[in-house]
């Protein structure tokens, strides 16, 4: 086992690195219809819609807006206020909007695959907004290329406005079209789609990236999650169901439901990682699930220990759960800097070594002579982790019992997190106690599967744990396919 001492030494500064450059968020998706005769500030909304789910994306941002004449929009690199100011929003005067926050997954970071995507077809202009991924996107825009198709993006999102338009050429409805183009693409997908005159939600047949509504008095919201309807004041109304389509037009709410799984499978890893604590998906609240995990793991894996603490900011609800269960003291003891982003710049060693002290830091008191029980959500690449438990050995941890309130990560996913490779997968390569070993904890253990699944209580559906099981709701590509995507 390594001392704390020993544990700095061999740290790789290239680890900052690797986690900026790793997994990251999805895509996040927000739409607002006002219903006739309010004068409602469309693009002001989904500006505050879209900054609250800033969390699933930071590499690009979009807004579109409809008059129910014209669609307008505006998207760019960056983040959401940098993108947009007053003046920007003054310009996108209309009754409806569509925004996005991108983060790309294998599709390549450029200003062009930004989203909404905005088109002019045979249905007119149409504008969509897609968190989620396709996994036959490449086949299917193989043979649209094929048959002369012109795509100004390398993105998935694409690949569906263009089958929505073929789709029409043979269909009474646009919403047939959407049927049939939902037949035609697998994967994963919550979209916001909007014509000159009316807005559609589409969720996938199993359910796998989420999507809601809510309403104002004066308009009708969807968003990929609750948190954006709060911040827009908005009463969630429900969630969009696995496999269908909501329909909001002529100031009414309509909906068709062509598919009609019983096996639904939201994204476990929502709860695990990705959605932000004050939302609820599927009946179960982000929250409740990680304190349930929490206390799960307490059961699961107890250990003396004289301080609880958790990983900022998505371990901190397991934490206090685990210190609920064992009634081992919660603390304070890792401050995480928000503001280091992917954009951050490393010129030299010297600025890379400053940037790894400037990510995370030990609250000293609450870690000095203890024993520390740290919970962090997920262990992906164990780069990060490692240095958390060389930080607290050098603020004086005198054990440090890792726990991971969800089992280890062994299978890449093709569902919309960017890594597509089994061998940046630390659990795919390592055993446990290899793990416990590379990252110089004491002890290490993992919540089981079973103990995951049931932390999201109140939950209305089934869930996708591939990436912890590898049991895929959808065939797969092969190991190293490249399949272009969305977000
Ligand atoms: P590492 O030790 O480098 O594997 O990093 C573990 C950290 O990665 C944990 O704090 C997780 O919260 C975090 N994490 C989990 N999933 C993701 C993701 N998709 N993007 C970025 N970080 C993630």
């Amino acid at each position: 086992m390594c001392d704390s001492g020993q544990c700095f030494q061999c740290d790789n500064l290239d680890c900052l690195d690797e986690r900026l450059d790793k997994m990251h968020e999805e895509c996040g998706v927000f739409g607002i219809y006002s219903l006739e005769n309010n004068d409602v500030d469309v693009a002001g909304l989904t500006y505050y819609g879209l900054y609250a789910l800033q969390h699933r994306g930071q590499e690009s941002a979009g807004i579109a807006v409809s008059d129910r004449e014209t669609i307008v929009f505006h998207k760019d690199m960056g983040l959401v206020p940098e993108i947009f100011d007053r003046v920007v929003l003054n310009h996108l005067k209309g009754t409806m909007a569509v925004g996005h926050v991108r983060y790309s997954t294998t599709g390549a970071s450029r200003r062009e695959n930004a989203q909404p995507i905005v088109v002019r077809s045979r249905n007119g202009q149409m504008a969509l907004a897609h968190n989620g991924n396709i996994v036959n996107a490449s086949i299917l825009r193989d043979q649209m290329e094929n048959n002369g198709t012109i795509f100004q993006t390398t993105n998935d999102t694409e690949v569906l406005i263009n089958l929505i338009t073929k789709h029409s050429i043979s269909s009474d409805t646009l919403e047939d079209a959407i049927e049939k183009m939902m037949h035609d693409v697998k994967g994963s997908y919550g979209l916001i789609l909007m014509t000159a005159n009316k807005m559609l939600g589409i969720r996938d047949p199993f359910g796998i990236r989420p999507l809601c509504i809510g309403k104002t008095s004066t308009a009708y919201v969807l968003a990929s999650e609750s948190c954006a309807l709060d911040a827009v004041n908005a009463e969630f109304i429900r969630d969009i169901e696995p496999g269908e389509i909501v329909i909001i037009e002529n100031n009414e709410i309509r909906s068709i439901r062509p598919f009609n799984r019983k096996d639904t499978k939201l994204c476990i890893f929502e709860f695990v990682y990705f959605a932000r604590p004050d939302s609820v998906i599927d009946g179960a609240s982000v929250q409740q699930s990680r304190y349930e995990a929490g206390k799960r793991l307490a059961i699961e894996h107890p250990v003396d220990a004289d301080v609880v603490i958790g990983v900022p900011d998505s371990g901190i609800s397991a934490a206090i759960g685990f210190s609920k269960q064992t009634g081992i003291p919660y603390g304070e003891g890792i401050v995480k800097n928000k503001y280091v982003g992917r954009t951050f710049i490393q010129p030299s060693k010297g600025m890379r070594e400053m940037a790894v002290r400037i990510k995370h830091n030990a609250i000293k008191k609450t870690i000095e002579g203890k024993r520390v029980v740290i919970i962090d959500d997920s262990i992906v690449r164990g780069t990060t982790t490692r240095r958390i438990v060389q930080i607290l050995k050098k603020a004086g941890a005198k054990e440090v019992h890792m726990r991971v309130s969800s089992p280890p990560l062994k299978f890449p996913c093709y569902f919309g997190i960017d890594i597509s490779s089994r061998t940046e997968l630390v659990a795919d390569r390592l055993s446990v106690d290899e793990i416990r070993e590379m990252i110089c904890a004491d002890t290490l253990g993992y919540l089981s599967l079973e103990g995951l699944l049931q932390s999201p209580v109140g939950s209305k559906c089934g869930f996708c744990s591939a990436c912890l099981d590898g049991k895929y709701p959808i065939d797969v590509p092969e190991e190293g396919d490249k399949f272009s995507c969305g977000c």
